[in-house]
């Protein structure tokens, strides 16, 4: 497994940011992430030291070029989850390959995801979680659904056969976009995928069943919600980082509450703009610059 001293996650301002200062004082750096949404066909006329409008697409372009030529590694690829294993490092699984790494910084931009299920707030925490490594235990051997399209969902669905063989996955109405690498691997355990959207959830004060829009209903015991991407919320679940909201909790120096876990840009809130971004990614990169010199070079 290939070990980095950071691991950002986020191609964006923030991340490209983090890592020209990482990458320059020779910290072993590797940026998972692929083109954030301002590279596309964006205009930017607020950005300090731009006169003239400067796109999204040619900016973030600019950042690689830049973190690149310091050295940092930059590959397109997604986060599933992030883990802490008994060597006290951080085991970082992308839809393709697994990394280890000492400090991560997560600059995953912000979240505005929200389950496509009527109500589905009154049974948060009732039947509806966000975190298979946190609840998973919780549905030992009972009736699942992950809600999600992709491959973030999907191994969501994996880790949750840990606890219970009766897993599916139901895209809420998507388009599956799931690989056929994990396609097959869901077909290994009996996890089957419904396009279907759900029209009500059943239960009164804990979940108890789902009714499809085709009307046909399931028992199920909990919906574990995994749309599109991981983000920097779902990671902090996981990892038991303190946030509010969609947004991770960092204090001056972007330090969260885990060792060695940094965060940065949007997915901190705030005033979500690429100045503000770019700022915070070096005063992250800073911190993670300390603490991998500290802790990490023993
Ligand atoms: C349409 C639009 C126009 C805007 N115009 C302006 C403007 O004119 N001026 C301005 O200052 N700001 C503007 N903004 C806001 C600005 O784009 C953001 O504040 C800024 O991009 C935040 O940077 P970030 O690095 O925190 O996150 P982002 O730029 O959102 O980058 C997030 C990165 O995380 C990656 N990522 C997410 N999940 C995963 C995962 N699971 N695994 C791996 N990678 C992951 C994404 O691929 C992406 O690379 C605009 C935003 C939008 C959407």
């Amino acid at each position: 497994m290939r070990e980095y001293e950071v691991i950002i996650i986020g191609q964006g301002p923030a991340g490209l940011s983090a890592a020209i200062y990482t990458a320059r004082a020779n910290i072993k750096t590797l940026i998972l992430g692929c083109d954030p949404k301002i590279a596309g066909d964006y205009a930017i006329d607020n950005y300090f030291g731009f006169h003239e409008t400067i796109s999204g697409k040619e900016l973030i372009e600019r950042g690689v070029a830049q973190a690149s030529k310091f050295g940092a590694e930059i590959l397109c690829d997604r986060v599933l989850s992030i883990h802490f294993d008994d060597s006290g490092k951080y085991i970082v699984k992308t839809e393709r390959d697994e990394y280890k790494t000492c400090s991560v910084i997560l600059a995953t931009g912000v979240s505005r995801k929200k389950p496509d299920i009527p109500d589905y707030e009154k049974f948060d925490g009732k039947g509806i979680s966000w975190c298979v490594s946190c609840d998973g235990f919780f549905f030992k051997d009972k009736s699942v659904l992950v809600a999600g399209e992709g491959n973030y969902a999907a191994n969501q669905a994996i880790e949750l056969t840990d606890y219970t063989s009766n897993v599916a996955i139901c895209t809420l109405g998507k388009e599956s976009t799931i690989s056929a690498d994990y396609r097959k691997r869901l077909k290994d355990l009996n996890i089957p995928v419904i396009e279907k959207s759900i029209s009500k959830l059943i239960g009164d004060d804990v979940l108890k069943g789902v009714r499809f829009s085709d009307g046909e209903e399931l028992k199920v015991d909990g919906i574990f919600i995994a749309l599109g991407d991981a983000s920097s919320t779902d990671f902090a679940k996981s990892l038991g980082i303190i946030t509010e909201g969609n947004f991770i909790v960092v204090d001056k120096d972007m330090k969260t509450n885990a060792p060695g876990i940094f965060a940065a840009g949007d997915c901190t809130g705030g005033f979500l703009q690429i100045a503000v971004a770019v700022g915070a990614g070096a005063i992250a990169a800073r911190s993670a610059i300390s603490y991998v010199k500290e802790s990490c070079r023993k």
